[in-house]
């Protein structure tokens, strides 16, 4: 059976290069996807990927799967539609999104987007064009990574970082505030190969990610206190005696002083108290990392989704600065690489203008509600926040385009954004593949084409390389690319821009020559095939701060230093906020196994289960199986109980992405989380969510 290559372009940081095997129609049936593999000879991906996309195909005919463009007949929310052609489609569209710009100007349109397709086709290309002609406001990605990247960047110029292949060569490995066994599994080889030569693993997480025997400690903190921990192992290096005075001179610029401030203030005991933990394990983490090298850290995104996220991450990033540990192969940090690519959208699509008010995805629901008439419930208690700036809205959004994105399941204050998506006066369009529970709120529906039948180019955030998408089996129904639908809505509303008359594969093509990886041009006859291009570092992988010829990068910081406390941090670079304690649980809800983020869902996964320690089980009366309801001041989310040890006491866990049907009232996780947001870079504070628990039956 054929075999076509492709890159999987899923939010995750592995980046797999694809081999999708295809059955050829018989009859005039439509081609069929049969499987999906990893390709043997990609350095990561090394012939095997993840259950979840082993089973994408699934999603091509699955009974959720869209497959006409459809308009609304029925109430809001009600998910009942008619099926429409696609001219009158974008023509619809294209009339309304006309209407709300004249009446009220272009910023009452808000295109809100997010990773159900990390593609550079996909995600930011041409819908960006239609939106700056529009002149619609223009949306802060915060949902995730926003404080890791403006901290790493700030501190490094986001400098790649250890490449996972040479992970084996580290004496000691943390893993902090990641979970490679369930995103980004592509690690997990490479930690165990670690392992089996004597490496020291130790894992930072409220959870026990790893099996019996796989690390050698775990520090199973309370959310949101990876920055007392940190400050601590810092502050027993400083008095140890253990910087790394030599390095810091040569390579640090400036933030010394403040963060070594900080740490003064975090003895042992009182880290360990705000972190819920035995002071004797942070020593043992301290010592473990410092005496070892080469040593790396693999940070995630999990840490910074809290008050004190951004400040953590710079804290933990400062660490191998102190120390010294950069400069030898598998020694330094690995964050995100993404930063390894470069494309310069509008220069590719020759350069526009966009000047727009910017909205707060994680504040979606305000937005949404902070209007008056109809649907205004909550305008009332609508106030502005640091970190979101334009709030309250004027004008209020009269007109929201949803795509790559499922904000009625992953965004946090989740009844306030269905509050606000019931608004009968919003005009909302979903341009999606399959009938997400956002889908079933809008004014129109538009099938897109999933990455199986879609050119795309993929620049990889963990791995190294950029891979090339070519369509495996041509869409179905009437899905259509996304570079097709924003050309088509361009043209309808009149703009002349040439990209507007591209088709998806000129596109592909421009992109591809205007690409650059680590500063160099990438083979577009390789990305056409739908195979990968590795960056060409000397020794195959950077090394951080290591010798230049064998592969070594300097920071990427207009100075060339590193930064320990830059300005983004504020005036009180490394303080530290401790959570309200209304609510007795913090509410963590990270990735599960069935899910990237909320992209398959339509997938059963079970029923919604909510995960306790049985030390917090045992006063509540609650055995696994029991019918519960978590609750706070957002909401109650009514689910399953399960309880294990796995997760620390004083914590619940209920997973990432979970869609609507799965809870047993309609609601997730991001019921219950705040839509605060962090004080570096305005993120999401998910993991500042906290609860109670009780069985359903009181
Ligand atoms: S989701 Fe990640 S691990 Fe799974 S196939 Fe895609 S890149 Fe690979």
């Amino acid at each position: 059976m054929p075999k076509a290559a492709t890159t999987c372009v899923m939010d995750c940081p592995d980046t797999c290069a694809l081999e999708v095997e295809v059955r050829p129609g018989e009859g005039g049936a439509p081609p069929e996807v049969v499987s999906l593999g990893g390709a043997a000879d990609h350095p990561t991906t090394r012939g095997f990927i993840c259950g979840k996309v082993a089973r994408y195909h699934e999603r091509l005919d699955h009974p959720d799967r869209l497959l006409h463009p459809l308009r609304r007949i029925g109430p809001k929310g009600e998910a009942r539609f008619e099926r429409i052609s696609w001219d009158d489609a974008i023509g619809l569209v294209a009339r309304r999104l006309a209407e709300v710009r004249d009446r009220s100007g272009g910023e009452a349109i808000l295109p809100f987007h997010y990773g159900g397709s990390n593609g550079l086709l996909a995600d930011g290309l041409l819908d960006e064009l239609l939106w700056a002609r529009l002149g619609a406001s223009k949306l802060a990605k915060t949902i995730c990574a926003a404080p890791t990247t403006e901290v790493a960047r700030a501190m490094y110029g986001r400098i790649p970082g250890v490449a996972y292949e040479d992970y084996p060569e580290a004496r000691a490995i943390v893993v902090w505030g990641a979970s490679p066994k369930t995103s980004g599994v592509h690690l997990v080889p490479f930690l165990h190969a670690a392992k089996r030569k004597g490496a020291f693993l130790a894992v930072v997480d409220p959870r026990r990610t790893f099996n019996d025997g796989e690390a050698d400690l775990h520090l199973a903190i309370l959310p949101g206190s990876d920055l007392p921990v940190a400050l601590a192992m810092i502050r027993r290096w400083e008095r140890g005696g253990r910087l790394d005075r030599a390095f810091l001179a040569r390579h640090v610029a400036d933030g010394l002083e403040p963060l070594l401030a900080a740490a003064d203030a975090w003895p042992l005991e009182r880290a360990a108290a705000a972190a819920g933990v035995d002071p004797d394990a942070i020593a043992r983490l301290a010592d473990a990392y410092a005496d070892a090298s080469p040593a790396v850290i693999r940070t995630g995104w999990g840490l910074e989704r809290n008050v004190n996220g951004g400040r953590a991450v710079a804290a933990i990033l400062a660490m191998p600065a102190l120390l010294g540990k950069f400069g030898v192969r598998g020694g330094g940090y690995t964050m995100s690489n993404r930063e390894q690519g470069k494309l310069d959208a509008r220069r590719v699509l020759g350069g526009f203008d966009w000047r727009a008010r910017t909205v707060n995805m994680t504040r979606l629901g305000a937005w949404l509600t902070a209007v008056d008439g109809e649907g205004s419930a909550q305008a009332d208690d609508a106030e502005p926040l640091a970190g979101d700036r334009h709030f309250p809205p004027d004008p209020p959004v009269e007109a929201l385009f949803v795509y790559n994105a499922n904000p009625a399941a992953t965004v946090p204050d989740q009844r306030r954004v269905l509050a606000g998506l019931a608004r009968e006066d919003l005009f909302t369009v979903v341009f999606d593949q399959v009938m997400t529970d956002t889908a079933r709120w809008a004014d129109v529906v538009l099938p897109a084409a999933t990455f199986l039948e879609h050119w795309e180019v993929r620049v990889s955030y963990g791995t190294y390389g950029v891979g090339g998408g070519r369509p495996a089996i041509p869409p179905r129904g009437e899905a259509r690319p996304n570079h097709d639908v924003f050309a088509a809505l361009g043209r309808a509303l009149g703009f002349t821009d040439e990209p507007f008359g591209w088709d998806e594969r000129t596109a592909f093509d421009r992109v591809v020559d205007a690409l650059r990886l680590v500063g160099k041009p990438v083979d577009r006859e390789r990305l056409a095939a739908g195979l990968w291009v590795r960056p060409d570092f000397p020794g195959d992988n950077p090394i951080q701060l290591g010798p230049e010829g064998e592969g070594g990068v300097r920071p990427w910081t207009p100075d060339g230093k590193i930064h320990l406390a830059p300005p983004l941090l504020g005036p009180d670079p490394f303080v530290y906020r401790p959570p309200a304690d209304r609510w007795p649980l913090a509410l963590i809800s990270p990735a599960s196994r069935h899910r990237i983020s909320s992209t398959l869902g339509e997938t059963p996964a079970g029923e919604l289960t909510a995960t306790l320690h049985p030390a917090d089980a045992a006063p509540r009366a609650i055995r696994p199986g029991d019918e519960i309801r978590l609750h706070n001041d957002l909401g109650e989310v009514r689910c399953t109980a399960r309880v294990s040890d796995r997760l620390r006491p004083g914590v619940v866990e209920l997973p990432k992405g979970a869609w609507r049907r799965d809870s047993r009232n309609g609601l997730t996780a991001t019921a219950l989380a705040p839509d605060t947001l962090n004080e570096v870079a305005a993120g999401a504070c998910f993991n500042d969510a906290r609860v109670e628990v009780e069985r359903w039956d009181r």
